[in-house]
């Protein structure tokens, strides 16, 4: 017997935690049966990379593919997950790198402090993990296919973010930011992450479940 799914997204929530500059999730009732319509409709207006989201090459290469152009391999099969303590850093670096077992075409998602930390902060985190730039053409060098990791961006707030998006997006790698792997323990998985058909988009909010 197969065990359950697991949903690894966030929700999604009016005025939920974005990426510092970004515009604001808002989610909105605006017709209400309570008070007479005939049905309930909600509002929504958000960025792109808002809460469980994809990257598409796009986002940092001015003519990568975007998101409808994203082959479904690449977020849909078996996948690792890596659990790193970066005990006195703030990235994932070369060294917690050269301890995984790597493979080419491999979905790989990270798993750190961010998934029980930064997500229980009403504010955004400034001191969640991230892959240091190095550590991403580490990556890169070693054919990956997919990263995933569990917290808003692959490159740290005020550090490398320019340097490791280009890396990996310029790499042609796709990439799943703002998952919750809390409830994951580290080992293989089935993944199934869907990001909606956004056309011609740098990036698209997704689900994605594991088992
Ligand atoms: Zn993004």
């Amino acid at each position: 017997m197969k065990r359950p799914w697991k949903d690894v997204s966030v929700s999604l929530r009016d005025g939920m935690v974005t990426w510092p500059g970004d515009p604001e999730c808002h989610i909105k009732r605006v017709n209400r049966m309570e008070d007479g319509a005939v049905c309930n409709l909600t509002h929504l207006s958000m960025s792109a990379h808002t809460g469980t989201h994809m990257d598409a090459p796009r986002h940092f290469i001015a003519d990568g593919i975007t998101m409808e152009q994203m082959p479904f391999e690449a977020v849909i099969g078996r996948c690792r997950v890596f659990e790193i303590e970066c005990e006195d850093q703030m990235q994932i670096t070369v060294d917690d790198l050269k301890k995984l077992k790597l493979s080419p075409r491999q979905r790989v998602l990270f798993k750190t402090r961010n998934s029980t930390r930064s997500w229980a902060m009403n504010e955004f985190d400034k001191d969640f993990i991230s892959i240091r730039a190095d550590a991403a053409q580490y990556l890169v060098d070693h054919e990956v296919m997919t990263v995933g990791v569990d917290y808003l961006s692959i490159g740290g707030h005020g550090k490398d973010v320019v340097e490791t998006h280009q890396i990996l997006l310029g790499a042609g790698i796709w990439v799943i930011e703002g998952l919750n792997l809390a409830e994951i323990k580290p080992g293989y998985y089935e993944l199934i992450c869907l990001p909606i058909k956004l056309e011609g988009a740098d990036g698209a909010p997704c689900r994605v479940v594991l088992r």
